[in-house]
């Protein structure tokens, strides 16, 4: 079969590859499409060894069960489905919590569980053999769309769940960066909250474009963007920051914008480093306000986001490519050309 692996470091190629064969507890998936991000643009451009040689890419996989291990007992061949980019347990005190992203028998302190196109094999490629247990039905849903919902969906959608608290009616909600995710951030806190929502972001065409989905579209590079999120927040600041981006400047203007007891919920990977004081008149962060970094999300955060997506109320700006393409889509990412999500479409 067709796949796009990563044979060493900096040599991602498209390539033939034996067809995977499945063990107990997998299916194989016909790939019917594959989203492409920002971190497989990191994995073919690392200059150290980030995942195993020879690893196909793709975490962001829709497609359709063709074969099923004898002890799978409750899906169907035919069935269309989305998978969860979180390979867990399911049986540890984490998991069974429902936080499946923080597993403790597949994953550490600082690596996750197993993640298709990361650690094991993905999505870019005719077929991929995936546990049953990371399947979510998306009968219904066009496979472009549905293949972005585990990543570019989920991350913004479990980074929402873990702020719900303070994202009542009222609110205000910061969200730095405007890409695929910053994109699915705004619809979901359109549809998931009444809180008034800032944008922010250095591209002055994705402003213009998300305009009319956001109380403000500011410019996260202009000085004085930090004193414009403050004036329209009666001084307080947001009580949510989304940093998407997560570079050293985007953490600072997180800070400088977060309310007092305020959430800064950053998943954005871009290397930045956050400055946290504990003097009495520090103004580094106001008291109270909080920082995490959520990762990918739970199983029931992609359930109820396949579940929000069938309503049709969320949408995605998506750029579809051809598997021949997939390089070329890659490039267009790393060149700044798609705004929103770029797919990869099966035939
Ligand atoms: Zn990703
Ligand atoms: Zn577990």
């Amino acid at each position: 079969m067709r796949a796009i692996q990563l044979k060493g470091i900096g040599d991602l190629v498209q390539t033939e590859v034996p067809k995977p064969n499945i063990v107990a507890g997998q299916v194989l998936l016909r790939v019917t499409a594959a989203g492409i991000c920002q971190t497989d643009v990191h994995i073919r451009r690392s200059t150290k060894r980030m995942i195993p040689d020879g690893t196909i890419l793709g975490h962001e996989i829709a497609g359709e069960i063709v074969d099923i291990a004898d002890d799978v007992q409750r899906f169907s061949i035919g069935d269309q489905v989305v998978v969860h980019p979180v390979w867990s347990c399911g049986i540890c005190r984490m998991c069974v919590a429902g936080q499946e992203n923080a597993c403790r028998n597949t994953g550490g302190r600082f690596y996750p569980p197993p993640t298709p196109g990361v650690s094991v094999n993905g999505g870019m490629a005719e077929y991929a053999a995936v546990p049953s247990s990371a399947l979510v039905p998306a009968a219904g849903l066009d496979p472009v769309f549905a293949a972005v919902l585990p990543d570019a969906g989920l991350v913004p959608y479990h980074s929402i769940e873990a702020a719900k608290d303070l994202l009542r009616p009222g609110a205000t909600v910061v969200v730095i960066g405007i890409g695929g995710l910053g994109q699915f951030a705004i619809e979901l806190l359109r549809e998931l909250t009444g809180a008034t929502v800032i944008a922010l972001d250095i591209k002055d065409d994705l402003l213009a474009a998300i305009k009319d989905k956001v109380s403000y579209a500011f410019r996260s590079d202009d000085p004085a963007v930090a004193a414009q999120v403050l004036k329209v927040t009666e001084g307080y600041g947001a009580d949510v920051v989304f940093d998407i981006v997560g570079n050293t400047a985007t953490l600072a203007l997180a800070a400088a914008v977060v309310a007092p007891y305020g959430a800064i919920r950053a998943p954005g990977l871009s290397n930045g480093v956050f400055q946290f004081e504990t003097n009495q008149l520090s103004t580094s962060l106001p008291w109270g306000a909080s920082i995490t970094r959520p990762y990918s999300g739970t199983h029931k955060n992609l359930h109820d986001l396949v579940a929000l997506a069938k309503t049709g109320r969320i949408r995605a700006n998506l750029t579809p490519y051809t598997f021949d393409q997939a390089l070329l889509a890659l490039d267009d990412l790393e060149a700044g050309k798609i705004n929103g999500r770029a797919v990869i479409k099966m035939s």
